[in-house]
């Protein structure tokens, strides 16, 4: 009889990282686009697909697309890396960074992919705890820092799934008193304030990670990216990429959407301005909120138990993020900021189910 080999027992205890999907009316629960990618890049993506090489492998270096997002951020090609959505660019980096022996730290309630990626790849995981208003205590990195030398330090920025962001001094700080490599993790960096983009430079310890699912619509081609110094982006390609990892299709898409950088900064122009319209709703509302600099809100109702309200919602069509059942985060529910109509249902939906 075949026999399988056991699954790692590292990977047995994790409790992975899924967001159910429901058949609703009004999908607020993914922090994706609500709106899809401008028609004419869709047409100029159809005709340009036309004509690529299919039967040749890709660039493997997907040179032409480094030279054009480090064109768009004013760096060097040599400090753009790119990978299948941004996931991927954050498990190059442990692979490279992290593994056997290592240990990567985050700052809890933060992104749930950077321990579970971190432990994926044999990284061990020192977990800090977030400020009561969940930014991050330096104090509270020192203790980290000193008792775990991490390789790797992961600071999410807009945090998910919180919204908010770090202050440019507190990451500065960090940064400087960091024992390895941070890892800014901008996958909302278009919705906020300020960026660490400009913290980044070949001799300073820091990577800047973006993706193309938010602010250009294309959650669903899988494309993310990384600024950071050429040592390191050498290093990813060389030790941690597989052989042409990012395939002709997606390394043309990426190129094709700079063309829209216009369309896309109006429709980051009006998510800020739905976000502060829902804020606004909210705090008129009998709910606890925190301030955002992403696109999406977390808010905790007062009234009613968060998992009874998420239910109320679904009732009425609408689906929000149900984090209610997670550390720190009793209670609360996320929602992605929609169309100005969808954030109308919510909203009145919302008032109903309270
Ligand atoms: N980082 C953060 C903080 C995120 O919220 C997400 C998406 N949920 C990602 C990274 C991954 O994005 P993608 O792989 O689609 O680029």
């Amino acid at each position: 009889m075949a026999v399988f080999p056991p699954l790692r027992e590292d990977l047995g205890v994790m409790a992975g990282y899924h967001s159910p999907q429901l058949d609703v009316e009004v999908r607020l629960n993914t922090n994706e686009s609500p709106l899809p990618p401008p028609r004419a890049f869709l047409a100029e993506l159809a005709e340009a697909v036309a004509s690529i090489p299919l039967h040749r492998y890709p660039d493997r270096q997907a040179w032409d697309l480094r030279v054009d997002l480090a064109h768009r951020h004013g760096v060097q090609p040599e400090q753009v890396f790119v990978a299948n959505g941004s996931n991927e660019v954050l498990q190059s980096l442990l692979l490279a960074y992290g593994g056997p022996g290592r240990t990567a730290a985050v700052f809890e309630p933060t992104y749930a992919m950077h321990a579970t990626t971190a432990r994926m790849t044999g990284t061990a995981v020192a977990v800090g705890e977030r400020a009561a208003d969940f930014t991050i205590d330096l104090a509270e990195v020192q203790r980290v820092f000193e008792e775990a030398r991490p390789s790797v330090t992961f600071v999410c920025s807009p945090n998910n799934p919180t919204g908010t962001a770090e202050r440019k001094d507190v990451v500065e700080t960090l940064i400087a008193r960091a024992p390895g490599l941070v890892i800014v993790d901008e996958a909302y960096g278009q919705f906020a304030s300020w960026s660490a983009l400009d913290l980044v430079g070949d001799e300073v310890p820091v990577v800047v990670t973006r993706t193309y699912s938010k602010t250009w619509s294309m959650a669903g081609a899988r494309l993310g990216y990384l600024i950071g110094p050429s040592k390191v982006v050498s290093a990813l390609w060389e030790k941690a990429a597989l052989p042409y990892h990012l395939d002709s299709l997606k390394q043309v898409a990426g190129r094709l959407a700079l063309h829209y950088v216009e369309d896309m900064e109006a429709r980051v122009a009006l998510l800020v301005a739905e976000r502060e319209r829902i804020q606004a709703a909210l705090s008129a509302l009998p709910v606890d909120t925190w301030p955002s600099e992403a696109n999406f809100v977390l808010f905790r109702p007062r009234s009613r138990a968060g998992r009874d309200v998420w239910q109320g919602l679904v009732e009425c069509s609408v689906l929000v993020r149900d984090c209610s059942s997670w550390p720190r985060l009793e209670g609360c529910l996320r929602v992605t900021v929609g169309t100005p109509e969808e954030n109308g249902r919510f909203l009145s939906a919302l008032k109903e189910a309270l």
